[in-house]
């Protein structure tokens, strides 16, 4: 493996033939079996495409949110499931180069990222905080330069196939609901009972049962920075941008698989403009717009992180009114554009063996508005609506 961090382009140039070349191989055998997409991820690897995050002087890539969702985007055209895995490496990884506040141990896993490749999933979610990952039930116990943990998690993503999890805790015993770390566990520090099944619509290739986690590792793997911090500063936006980019993939691909039937409809009929031609320009304003949206916002988080305002900005109502609304469009539009590009190609992309399928799009793009429930979200921005004004 080469020293020298690939470039945006070369690992645009890298995702696009992964994409092209191992995910549309696999990608219906992964959703028909659910199973790990792990043609993909050894192919992403082997590009460099794990370490894209961390920062040049750790010897990374060094990719901003813009360019890191424009690599989940093009993987999602074609497999929803290997993008999402891609997007929540991306999300894990954040919190560590953006929070490890100089600890030895956080800036030494950035290095050893570059050179291993770490696959990172993580364990938020719990038994019994109904969805709202920002509590948690479960404590961090302490023993001198050690501690153990153990959580009842309902869902966690490709953890059987990770190399590092991280998991959301209390700090402590006595803390409340809310005063949570970040722990990073690796692999060796815990061990899974898968407690449930993963035998569902679309997303089928993320494997993601509930698990019963049963850990125990040295402090310094705790998180320097309180959960609450890392949680508004960086998994929030970067679950937020990267998904919306990914939902915009998915549709993107349906919208494609439609503009080339109609122009193979036009082919046959020279001289006429189908009408399905009309049906396809208003998706695309759709599409356009979707675009746009998750683009923008990334632009807008680039900007601030590269003034170094992170702190402030990232905590203001505000920016947290453009996440929840970021996340609630994109995950509805890409539901709605796929549906209008099935209407388009009709039957053909009704069919599950047929080069126009929208089947796996549909039910991959179904999930979108239940991971983290948009009526949850909806809920916090109606309460903050009630504080905040507009400049
Ligand atoms: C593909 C996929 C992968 C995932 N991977 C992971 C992972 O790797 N790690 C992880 O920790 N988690 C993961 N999750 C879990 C996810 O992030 C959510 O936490 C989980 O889907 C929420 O579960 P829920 O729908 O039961 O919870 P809830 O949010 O409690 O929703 C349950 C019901 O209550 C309703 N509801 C909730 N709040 C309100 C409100 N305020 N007003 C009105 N109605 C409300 C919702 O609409 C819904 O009908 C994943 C989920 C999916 C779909």
């Amino acid at each position: 493996m080469s020293h020298t961090a690939p470039s945006f382009s070369e690992l645009h140039d890298a995702v696009r033939r992964i994409t092209q070349d191992v995910a549309a191989a696999h990608a219906d055998d992964v959703d028909a079996k659910a199973r790990f997409p792990h043609e993909v991820v050894a192919a992403l690897r082997e590009a460099q495409a794990l370490s894209a995050l961390v920062p040049r002087e750790y010897g990374g890539s060094g990719l901003t949110m813009r360019e890191l969702g424009t690599l989940v985007s093009t993987l999602a055209q074609v497999c929803g499931s290997s993008a999402m895995v891609l997007a929540m490496h991306y999300n894990q990884l954040c919190c560590v180069a953006r929070h490890h506040a100089g600890s030895p141990f956080f800036q030494q896993f950035l290095r050893d990222m570059v050179q291993r490749q770490w696959l990172m999933a993580s364990i938020t979610s719990e038994v019994g905080t109904w969805g709202n990952t920002r509590t948690s039930i479960c404590a961090v116990e302490r023993q001198g330069d050690r501690f153990s943990l153990t959580k009842e998690a309902t869902t966690g993503s490709y953890c059987a196939h990770a190399d590092i999890i991280v998991v959301t805790a209390r700090r402590d015993a006595e803390a409340g609901e809310s005063d949570q770390v970040l722990v990073l566990l690796r692999e060796g520090d815990y061990t899974l009972e898968q407690t449930t099944s993963w035998d569902t619509m679309g997303m089928r290739g993320t494997v993601s049962p509930g698990f019963k986690l049963v850990s125990g590792a040295p402090a310094e793997q705790i998180f320097p920075v309180p959960y609450g911090d890392i949680a508004a500063q960086s998994m929030v936006p970067f679950s937020h941008i990267l998904w919306s980019a990914l939902w915009y993939g998915i549709a993107a691909g349906a919208h494609g698989k439609a503009a080339q039937y109609v122009r193979g409809v036009a082919r046959k009929n020279p001289g006429t403009t189908p009408p399905t031609a009309v049906a396809l320009a208003e998706l695309t304003v759709e599409l356009q717009t979707m675009r746009h949206h998750w683009q923008s916002i990334a632009d807008e988080f680039d900007a601030i992180a590269a003034r170094g305002t992170d702190a402030e900005d990232l905590s203001k109502i505000g920016w947290a009114l453009k996440m929840n609304s970021l996340k609630t469009a994109c995950s509805n539009a890409a539901p709605r554009i796929v549906h209008g590009a099935l209407q388009i190609v009709g039957i053909l992309g009704y069919k599950n063996d047929s080069p126009f399928s929208m089947g796996r799009a549909y039910r991959d793009a179904l999930s979108a508005s239940l991971m983290i429930s948009n009526d949850r979200i909806a809920a916090k921005s109606a309460a903050m609506l009630l504080v905040f004004k507009d400049e």
